[in-house]
């Protein structure tokens, strides 16, 4: 990893430039995008996930659900008066925290998601997110951090590859991208031209041999998104900041494809241990992101 701590970077930059929505709920910063699209982002959590709502003509919905620390149902409540569901664009242990706050949730329909909601994730596997130096911001009233972990959830909406998510006016595409997560979905919206890219992209380290990763899959998934191409312009990812441009999908593929044939002797190795998964990974570097896989691909 880079030395230093990982606040150090913080604020980034594109922060300075957007809309800041002042709300109740501090734990959340939250930047309009457009009167159509918030991004809320957990900018106090070393993990820095970043939520998108979207909001319809006849219904709102919410991408990821980050930690759960804060309480993103009433935050979004702040924010519109339509309905509103959460959609999932995976089932790590930092997207579903907030699926205890929603009565609708859709995700992606495979072994992995259905496990996560029949069982949630115990305190062993949502702890290290409170971890230590892993949050530098107060918790918000009502968050006990000793009794933290994510419950099962309800799914009400099991979504498949090409799936249409209708809001009135908006209609968010699934696109089934496997790799990071087996249960990994993008969502495109044609009309605005933005790409969900939830954890598949996003500029920070984005991996591909946590549970359920596939570098091969990964690849694949990079060159369905860089064919879609012609049909977005500009990326929304789950992690760190919104808004970037789309040519990252056509690095991030070579990336991948470089690693994946030996071509790239740059790297650092170490070992990635958490609860029942101890691996070797390896960490390369690019222009804003790495990419960090298993030793033996
Ligand atoms: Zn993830």
């Amino acid at each position: 990893m880079p030395d230093g701590d990982w606040w150090d970077i913080l604020p980034r930059r594109v922060y300075s430039s957007l809309e800041r929505v002042e709300t109740s709920q501090p734990w959340y910063d939250v930047y309009r995008l457009h009167d159509w699209l918030y991004a809320i982002y957990e900018g106090g959590q070393y993990d820095e996930t970043l939520m998108y709502l979207v909001i319809g003509c006849e219904r709102a919905v919410v991408v990821d659900g980050g930690t759960g620390i804060g309480r993103l149902d009433l935050l979004v409540e702040e924010l519109t008066d339509k309905p509103y569901f959460l959609l999932l664009t995976h089932t790590h242990n930092d997207h579903i925290g907030g699926c205890k706050d929603f009565e609708e949730i859709a995700v992606y329909d495979d072994a992995m998601s259905r496990e996560s909601a029949a069982m949630g994730l115990g305190r062993d596997k949502m702890g290290e997110i409170i971890e230590g130096d892993n949050v530098i911001r107060e918790f918000p009233p009502g968050f006990d951090p000793a009794s933290y972990y994510a419950p099962p959830y309800r799914v009400t909406r099991w979504l498949s590859d090409g799936d249409r998510v209708g809001l009135g006016g908006r209609t968010l595409e699934v696109i089934y991208t496997p790799g990071h997560s087996s249960d990994h979905i993008c969502l495109l919206e044609r009309d605005s031209r933005y790409l969900w890219t939830g954890d598949l992209f996003y500029t920070g380290s984005v991996t591909t041999y946590l549970p359920g990763g596939d570098h091969d899959a990964f690849i694949d998934s990079c060159r369905r998104l860089v064919d879609l191409m012609p049909h977005y312009e500009v990326l929304l990812p789950a992690h760190n900041e919104p808004l970037v441009e789309k040519e990252m999908m056509v690095e991030l593929l070579k990336a991948a494809e470089d690693v994946k044939a030996g071509r790239l002797t740059e790297y650092s190795e170490s070992r990635s241990v958490a609860v029942n998964y101890d691996v070797l990974v390896r960490r390369y570097q690019f222009s804003r992101f790495a990419l960090i896989t298993r030793a033996d691909l």
